[in-house]
């Protein structure tokens, strides 16, 4: 199997041999050292401000979207959702669902926002920006530090689902000024789904400090309190979380967050110079480390899909909605290489020999 979707990834060797093994107790001096220091290397990847923290959420990504706005956001905020696809509209959705008072600005599926796009909301009374930096499902990758002008000059929040793109493209929360960033396992820390993490600023914390949320498994005060310890309320995926753990030194050993951005550039670009002469438009005006979406120009993007993970055991990531038939996505997270990328781009061009591409 060769998976070039956007998660879950391959796992490195030394990842998966962690999957195998027995599952340790882990209310224990031992399983709280690999915590604090997972949140250690956490903190310093994201360029986190001083006394930032990380909070691990056993569930997928979304639960840690959930908790934030939950725990970060009251009745009394409103919001700005920047809703340019399916991630985007997921946070307006969570807006709905805990009564946070939002309006969106909604980019052309496929496009950056722009100044203009953002100008029109100056000086309007809003709290908090929530962004999905990579929106994943069309594959844009927005210019953060355009959002984070716009916050600065607003004194807003600003909350970023970094999911897909954390350890892909740069990211600096305290140039930014970014409040919260959240990631999740199964995206480019190529881990097993099942943990998401949320860091929080000083300034957001102490808005978790001053929240009463009506929820027992999403109280991030609580969460925070056991992180102290390095433990979390209630039994995490610790499996997992050892192999978060390894995969973060392993990325530290060589060279940290830089050069790990460096190797998915490199992966990507590879990729994106292979497919020049393939009947394949890139979807997105402006695009992540993480992820290429493309175009099929003849046949049907899903078709695509399903040829290749039946015929060819490769599997790319198809779409939903409106751009099934139009759009796949190629991701470049995990442990691929360049050769895997050859791999696929001679299944691709055996496509174009049968005309099924
Ligand atoms: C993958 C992803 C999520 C989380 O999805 P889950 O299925 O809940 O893990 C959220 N936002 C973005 C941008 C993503 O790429």
């Amino acid at each position: 199997m060769l998976n070039f979707t956007v998660g879950p990834v391959m796992a490195s060797d030394t990842v998966r041999v962690i999957g195998a093994e027995q599952v340790p107790y882990f209310r224990t001096p031992e399983f709280s050292e690999k915590m604090l220091e997972n949140e250690r290397l956490v903190l310093s990847f994201a360029h986190a401000p001083k006394d930032s923290r990380v909070v691990f959420i056993t569930g997928s990504g979304t639960a840690s979207m959930e908790a934030t706005v939950m725990n970060v956001l009251t009745p009394k905020d409103k919001a700005l959702v920047i809703n340019g696809g399916s991630f985007g509209h997921r946070f307006v959705q969570l807006c709905e669902i805990h009564d946070i008072p939002h309006d969106e600005i909604n980019p052309v599926p496929g496009h950056d926002i722009t100044d203009e796009d953002l100008a029109r909301f100056d000086n309007k009374g809003y709290t908090a920006l929530l962004v999905n930096v990579d929106e994943t499902s069309t594959g844009v990758l927005y210019d953060i530090r355009r959002i984070s002008r716009f916050c600065k000059r607003n004194g807003m929040l600003l909350i970023v689902d970094s999911i897909s793109s954390f350890l892909c493209d740069p990211f600096d929360m305290e140039a930014l000024g970014a409040d919260v960033m959240i990631t999740g396992s199964q995206k480019a820390l190529a881990c097993p789904p099942g943990i998401s993490l949320i860091v929080l600023s000083p300034r957001a914390i102490s808005r978790v400090m001053d929240n009463k949320v009506k929820s027992m498994y999403f109280d991030l005060q609580d969460a925070l309190k056991n992180g102290e310890r390095g433990q979390t309320p209630f039994t995490p995926a610790v499996g997992i979380l050892l192999q978060i753990n390894q995969r973060l030194k392993e990325i530290e050993a060589k060279g940290g967050v830089d050069a790990e951005i460096k190797e998915r550039q490199m992966i990507a670009s590879d990729f994106r110079r292979r497919i020049k002469d393939l009947p394949l438009e890139i979807f997105s005006h402006s695009l992540s480390n993480a992820v290429t979406p493309l175009h099929p120009v003849h046949a049907k993007a899903y078709d695509v899909f399903t040829i290749l993970k039946d015929e060819y055991q490769i599997w790319i990531c198809p779409n939903g909605g409106d751009l099934r038939d139009r759009v796949f996505r190629v991701g470049h997270l995990g442990a691929l290489t360049l050769q895997d990328n050859e791999t696929l781009c001679h299944a691709l061009h055996d496509l174009v020999r049968r005309n099924l591409l």
